[in-house]
């Protein structure tokens, strides 16, 4: 398979004079948080130790940024960075300012009081449209901040975003932290030359997001299996009554392209039985169905053990799976068993594997499956995108501005 990523020529923080400089590292800090407002699974800000440690053994000043959620542009006090950085402090045995914006006098300022080994974290980057828009102005302010710029955010590489791809222009020195090359690493590793056969297991429910990359996936990988409440549209594709089973009606075409391309190869394998519900409740009543049987009105909120055997079969000889979205309604208790089946299948399979996505590495989580799967990545978008082959955003400004930079 070839991928940009596997050619990128990027610099990382230990090949960067970092020593007592100003560094601002771009984190992905978007942890989900429980109903107190604290951190409930710190994987994001684990991740990203190792790289924050390094700038802490070399004196650097630290400053710190991520967005959180999606404020849209507007200051939103719940969504606030404020417990990660309490959070950060508490594990990393260290007092993390808040600043109270990412940009602005009272940030230059907090900036300018820095002392070596001082960590800084600015508040979420989001609550300014300029953000998500790339703004050249906004990405020159946040700049301003630092002597050299790191990015470690892979969960967002795939966005065009100031704090990731516009600032990268306004720096001499700027690189990959650890996170980020260890993602990178990985993907070349199974992007770059696979054992085969390669196996996708793809679920989740963003079917719009996950469409055009399966159409792309179909021709790389050797086969895929398709679950959770993207299966739906398939299935409806190939003439199925799925009830009120999530389906994106305008997808039902391309779905049925991607249905003849794996058809001719046996490559594409769906669900069979579904847990089926008379609604979207944790107390709902539930059936164990043929997806062709759905009782009209109800709706497809997990596989079932027919599937899970199907399955289960598919991934025998597998030599590298690679998995991104969940089987089922994993959060319910009653619509989590195809999940549950599919992280024990993959922890005990001796193949390579690689599991990327927020749910996904939740449900891994909540499994007790973390030690059994080769690689997690802090990716979700990011990693579909790097296994479709696309250039990642933030992956192309590193490397473009030090082909640059280098000559
Ligand atoms: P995604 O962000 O696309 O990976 O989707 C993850 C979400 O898909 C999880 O919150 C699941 O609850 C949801 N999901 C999985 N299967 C279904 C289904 N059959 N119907 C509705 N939602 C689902």
């Amino acid at each position: 398979m070839r991928n940009f990523c596997v050619r990128a020529r990027i610099k990382y923080i230990d090949q960067i004079d970092i020593t007592e400089k100003r560094i601002l590292i771009r984190v992905d800090f978007n942890v989900p948080l429980d109903e107190n407002r604290k951190v409930a699974d710190d994987t994001r800000i684990q991740r990203s130790l190792p790289t924050i440690k390094y700038a802490l053994d070399n004196n650097a000043k630290i400053i710190l940024m991520s967005h959180l959620d999606s404020p849209k542009g507007k200051f939103k006090p719940e969504l606030t960075l404020l417990p990660a950085a309490e959070h950060l402090s508490k594990i990393i045995g260290q007092e993390v300012v808040m600043a109270p914006d990412c940009i602005g006098p009272e940030v230059e300022k907090l900036v300018s009081e820095m002392q070596p080994k001082d960590i800084l974290l600015l508040e979420n980057l989001r609550f300014h449209s300029e953000e998500e828009k790339g703004d050249k102005d906004f990405g020159s302010k946040l700049a301003g901040l630092a002597d050299v710029y790191i990015d470690d955010a892979f969960g967002v590489a795939h966005r065009s975003h100031a704090s990731n791809v516009t600032i990268v222009d306004f720096f001499q020195k700027f690189g990959g932290g650890f996170l980020m090359r260890d993602e990178i690493e990985y993907f070349r590793k199974v992007i770059g030359n696979p054992e085969r056969p390669v196996i996708a297991i793809i679920g989740g429910a963003k079917v719009s997001g996950k469409l055009n990359f399966l159409e792309n996936l179909i021709r790389k990988v050797d086969k895929i299996i398709i679950g959770g409440g993207m299966a739906f549209t398939f299935l409806k594709a190939q003439g199925c009554d799925v009830g009120e089973s999530l389906v994106e009606d305008d997808l039902i075409e391309t779905a049925r392209r991607i249905i003849d391309e794996g058809r001719k190869e046996k490559k594409l394998y769906l669900p069979v039985d579904c847990v089926a519900a008379d609604k979207f409740h944790p107390q709902a009543a539930t059936k164990i169905t043929p997806v062709q049987k759905i009782p009209s009105g109800w709706m497809g909120l997990d596989i079932g053990p027919a599937t899970e055997k199907l399955f289960s079969e598919v991934l025998n000889d597998a030599k590298t799976i690679v998995w991104n979205g969940p089987m089922g309604v994993f959060e319910m208790d009653a619509f989590s068993a195809g999940t549950r089946a599919m992280v024990k299948m993959v922890a005990e399979s001796p193949a390579l594997t690689i599991v990327g996505g927020g749910d996904t590495d939740v449900a891994i989580h909540k499994w007790n499956a973390t030690d059994k799967i080769s690689y997690i990545s802090t990716g979700g978008g990011a990693f579909i995108e790097i296994l479709e082959g696309r250039p990642l955003p933030s992956i192309k400004a590193l490397d473009q501005n030090s082909r640059k930079t280098n000559g």
